[in-house]
C-alpha cells in the first residue's frame, strides 16, 4: 500500500469528546478522529488509523480485554480500556465514603480487574487510625490495603509503588485530596509537562481538568498510569443486579449455601449470607456496612433495570 494512507497501530493515549491523541510505536503522538461509532475509542485502546490531512483518523478499535465505565446523570460512557489493574487511593482525610469505595471496586471486579486500595497520609496519625478501622472489611478481603505518606516518605513509597506497577497498566482513582496527582508526579516527573502538551494539542485549556491520560512510567514503556480526574460516579448499570453479590467478595463468600438459587440474599428465608452478617451482640464476618451497601445498590440496580 501506499505509505501515506497505510494503517498503522498506535494506543490512545488521551481522549476528549470526539478526538484522541494516539501513539506510535515509535513514540510519535498525533490527534484523531474516529472515522465512525464503531471506531470510538477511549483511553488504553490499541487502534489501527491512518492519516488524512493534517490529522488521523481512527479506522479500527483492537477488541478490548476490558472497558471501565463512569456515568453522569444522564448516560453511562466507557472512559479507559485494556487496563491490568486499579488502584484506588483514598486518605486519612479527607475521610473517604464507604459507598464510593466499594461501587469502584464492584465496577473493577465486573471487569475481572485486580483493585488495589491505597490509604495515603498515614502520617496524619487519629485520622488515619480511624480511616484503617473503617477499612477492616476491605483488609479482610483479597486484595489487603496499602500505606502510604506521599509527602513524608516519597521514596520508600516510590519504591513499593514501582514494583506493584510494573509491567503493568494502572488506572488510578480517587476523589480530590487524597494526593493523585502528589502520586503521578512522584512516579512521572513529566505529567505536568505531558498534560499541558496534551491540552494545548486538543486546543483547550479546560482539558486539564476532565482528560483522561496515559502516562509512560519507564522508558522502556511497559508500565503505565492512567490518571481520570475526580471520583466519579461509577457506571454500574451495565451490571444485573442478579450479580450483584457475586462482585463483593464477603457477600459472595456465603451466597452459595442459600437455600433458593435466586435468593436476593435480603429477606428470604434459608438465606446463607443473612445470618453472617453482624448484628448487635452476633458477630459475623460481614460487616453491616458492606450488607447496607449491597442493599442499596440491589436497589439502585433493580430500579434501572424497570425504568
Ligand atoms: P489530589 O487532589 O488527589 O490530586 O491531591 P494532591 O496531590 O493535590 O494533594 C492534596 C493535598 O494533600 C496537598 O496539599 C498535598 O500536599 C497533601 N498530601 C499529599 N500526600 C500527603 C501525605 O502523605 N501526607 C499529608 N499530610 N499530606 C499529603
Ligand atoms: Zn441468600
Amino acid at each position: 500500500a501506499d505509505g501515506h494512507t497505510a494503517r498503522r497501530d498506535g494506543l490512545v493515549v488521551a481522549s476528549h469528546g470526539r478526538h484522541c491523541v494516539v501513539e506510535t510505536p515509535e513514540g510519535e503522538r498525533v490527534i484523531c478522529h474516529p472515522r465512525g461509532k464503531k471506531s470510538q475509542a477511549v483511553v488504553g485502546d490499541r487502534v489501527r488509523w491512518q492519516t488524512s490531512e493534517d490529522e488521523g483518523t481512527i479506522e479500527e478499535v483492537q477488541t478490548r480485554r476490558n472497558l471501565f465505565y463512569r456515568q453522569d446523570e444522564i448516560r453511562t460512557k466507557s472512559f479507559a480500556a485494556n487496563l491490568d489493574q486499579v488502584l484506588i487511593l483514598i486518605a486519612a482525610e479527607p475521610e473517604f465514603s464507604e459507598a464510593q469505595l466499594a461501587r469502584s471496586l464492584i465496577a473493577a471486579a465486573a471487569e475481572r480487574i485486580a483493585p488495589v486500595i491505597a490509604l495515603n497520609k498515614s502520617d496524619v496519625v487519629a485520622p488515619f487510625e480511624r480511616a484503617w478501622e473503617r477499612l477492616a472489611p476491605y483488609r479482610r478481603m483479597h486484595h489487603g490495603v496499602l500505606p502510604l505518606s506521599l509527602k513524608a516518605s516519597p521514596e520508600v513509597d516510590r519504591a513499593t509503588l514501582m514494583k506493584l506497577l510494573a509491567g503493568k497498566t494502572t488506572l488510578v482513582l480517587g476523589p480530590s485530596g487524597v494526593g493523585k496527582s502528589t502520586l503521578t508526579n512522584l512516579l512521572v516527573p513529566s505529567a505536568r509537562a505531558t498534560t499541558a502538551e496534551i491540552s494545548q494539542a486538543l486546543n483547550s485549556g479546560k482539558h486539564t481538568t476532565t482528560t483522561t491520560t496515559w502516562y509512560w512510567v519507564d522508558d522502556e514503556r511497559s508500565t503505565a498510569l492512567i490518571d481520570s480526574p475526580g471520583f466519579q460516579e461509577f457506571g454500574l448499570n451495565h451490571i444485573e443486579p442478579m450479580q450483584l453479590a457475586q462482585l463483593m467478595p464477603d457477600i459472595a463468600e456465603h451466597a452459595g449455601e442459600c437455600k433458593f438459587y435466586n435468593c436476593t440474599h435480603l429477606h428470604e428465608p434459608g438465606c446463607g449470607v443473612i445470618p453472617q452478617v453482624t448484628s448487635p451482640g452476633h458477630p459475623g464476618p460481614i460487616s453491616p456496612s458492606r450488607y447496607r451497601i449491597y442493599g442499596e445498590l440491589f436497589a439502585e440496580l433493580r430500579q434501572t433495570r424497570h425504568r
